[in-house]
């Protein structure tokens, strides 16, 4: 069961928030009560599992042992439980990491219970647990950063069929005019390969906290993002959309902007109230800002003990 109350207070819970460029690894019991945390950059699979094990040790020395482990990391992830690669990082953009076994090499080296799941459905679970989506069961998660990620909570519990969902990497409507390829390796436009950092810099030809809050590339980031919030709307109805990552909080412009390119798209079709008087309630930031994605991978630990 997923979820809020899942976890004792007291229970000292370990995680890894294994992203793209950098993981973050923490060690408590919740955002009041966060013992340690420490950055690494991510680099070949060998040099940073290491780097993760030698800080979870020494948080061992130090503070005693942790119930459970959260791995929450960018994707995709082979979750199938099944599955003779489970926990194991897929195909990948990022080089050197498609095909790593995280998961298993984590829990044979701490022999603790370990909860796994992408980043963003660790995020999305944090902020249904602590931060703006409390009490509710039906949301989404994006984050914007790097890459374009979404993690969609139905009926409190990720996503899952054959795979995680991967509405990151789905292919939506181009603005009038636009015919930019798009980024993506895999798919060229797709949201991904559209609105992520990535991209906007590749297009642009400059970092993303540079390029003017006015510049083209914005406006078609935020289109295709737009498109995205249109497909999740008429397809999950989520009740709340959280829009995190590191382009978001660069450019805060940009949740305005997806807003009403949701409005505007769906042009009247969805009548309710969250979407036509109530869309700064419906689409926010996150209530946990930074923390979002360490303390994905701490709610992911306490999945991993019920
Ligand atoms: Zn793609």
């Amino acid at each position: 069961m997923y979820g809020s109350e899942v976890t004792e207070p007291d229970i000292l819970l370990a995680g890894v928030e294994l992203g793209g460029t950098k993981c973050v690894c923490i060690l408590g019991t919740g955002p009041h009560d966060i013992r340690a945390q420490q950055r690494l950059s991510t680099t070949d699979p060998v040099a940073t599992l290491h780097e993760i094990e030698s800080v979870l040790e020494q948080w061992r020395r130090q503070h005693g042992s942790f119930a459970a482990l959260g791995v929450a990391s960018f994707g995709p992830l082979d979750l199938k439980p099944a599955s003779r690669t489970y926990g194991f990082i897929k195909s990948t953009t990022k080089p050197g990491w498609s095909h790593t076994d995280v998961v298993g090499r984590l829990a044979r080296r701490f022999e603790v219970p370990i909860g796994a799941n992408t980043d963003v459905n660790g995020a999305a679970l944090a902020e249904g647990r602590w931060g703006a989506a409390q009490g509710l069961q039906n949301f989404a998660y994006i984050t914007v950063g790097t890459g374009v990620g979404v993690g969609q909570i139905v009926n409190g519990i990720p996503v899952f069929g054959c795979s995680h969902s991967e509405m990151g990497h789905i292919r939506v409507v181009r603005m009038d005019g636009d015919r930019w390829p798009g980024a993506c390796v895999f798919h060229g436009d797709c949201v991904e390969g559209l609105a992520s950092g990535t991209a906007v810099e590749a297009r642009v030809g400059t970092s993303a906290d540079r390029i003017a809050t006015d510049h083209f590339a914005w406006r078609a980031a935020a289109h295709a993002l737009g498109q995205t919030l249109h497909n999740l709307v008429l397809t999950m109805a989520p009740q709340r959309i959280i829009f995190g990552g590191g382009v978001m909080t660069l450019q805060p412009h940009l949740l305005n902007r997806v807003r009403a390119e949701l409005q505007s798209s769906l042009n009247g079709y969805v009548e309710v109230e969250e979407i036509t008087t109530s869309i700064d309630r419906y689409i926010v930031a996150p209530d946990l800002g930074t923390l979002v994605g360490p303390l994905g991978a701490l709610t992911l630990a306490s999945v991993a003990l019920q």
